[in-house]
């Protein structure tokens, strides 16, 4: 079986994006997402990592990494691994949806390649349309939310456009069957994948702590004048694994310089930025749409 690609960004990451975004939101946009929140199944449970804060952006945090919290969620399956599981009040279906979270595009343009299952561009234009319909039922628009807050930051992850391929045509997976051995942390040895997800910061940061260093991020990286489209962002992550996500140093397990270091944790850090930024563009002109009708009586 093709091994598939990890969470993109590790945890911090997707909350990083999701607090810059909530931060750049207008008052009436946060609150008709969070009447779309609320809807959502799983939308109590977020509730237990509020720490006392405001529980429409504990949902609107912790949505951020949902696609990802499911793989380990056994109400869920994988299809083609698991036998499908019995589909919960709230939910259109019960499946994992790992290939929604990546592209598999060449590094190598004209190479020989086997074809990827990965959608992600497809996925972000067919989770945006059902989030700005206000003629979809509220379940499938609570549903496909949190999908698109993920997907956003995933798209702004290089590793997660783009695939070294073999000459006989097999993909690296984003980096995930790549070896690489990084001096900087305590177990040296893993994949450029998993380096690449780690880099926003650990996987635990939430609360106060999260709130600085988004307080850093947003005075480091200032908001651009517009969001761009998601193939852009997608093309530009692309860009950036072809010229930056690879560590060569010509051995067949590259070590991480500290030049490469540094220059991979100011590429994470922007890139985890931005998403939030266009995020945040992106659902105000989604609920903007919404909004005319939705107070139709
Ligand atoms: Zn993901």
């Amino acid at each position: 079986m093709v091994s598939l690609p990890a969470a993109a960004w590790n945890a911090a990451g997707h909350r990083i994006s999701a607090m810059v975004a909530w931060q750049t939101l207008d008052g009436e946009t946060r609150a008709a997402i969070a009447e779309v929140l609320r809807q959502h199944p799983d939308f109590e449970s977020w509730q237990a990592h509020a720490n006392g804060a405001d529980p429409d952006l504990t949902a609107f945090v912790e949505a951020s990494t949902w696609p990802d919290d499911i793989r380990r969620d056994r109400r869920f399956y994988t299809a083609g691994v698991d036998e499908p599981t019995a589909t919960e009040p709230g939910f259109p279906d019960m499946e994992r949806h790992l290939h929604w979270h990546y592209l598999d595009r060449p590094l190598n343009p004209g190479a020989r390649v086997w074809p990827s299952p990965g959608i992600i561009d497809r996925q972000l234009a067919a989770l945006a349309r059902i989030v700005g319909d206000p003629q979809e039922k509220i379940s499938a628009r609570a549903y496909a939310l949190p999908w698109l807050i993920h997907l956003v930051g995933d798209a702004h992850q290089p590793l997660h456009t783009a695939s070294r391929y073999a000459l006989n045509g097999q993909s690296d997976n984003g980096g995930n069957q790549t070896t690489i051995i990084n001096p900087f942390a305590a177990h040296p040895s893993m994949t450029l994948h998993r380096y690449w997800d780690d880099l926003p910061g650990p996987p635990w940061l939430r609360g106060s702590r999260l709130e600085s260093a988004v307080d850093t991020l947003t005075s480091l990286y200032p908001r651009p004048a517009s969001a761009g489209t998601p193939e852009q962002w997608i093309d530009e992550s692309w860009r950036i694994a072809r010229q930056h996500a690879y560590p060569l140093d010509g051995s067949a397990v590259p070590t991480i310089s500290e030049r490469f270091h540094e220059s991979a944790l100011a590429i994470a850090r922007s890139r985890v930025t931005l998403a939030g930024y266009r995020l945040a563009d992106i659902l105000q002109h989604l609920f903007r749409a919404a909004e005319p009708q939705r107070k139709r009586p």
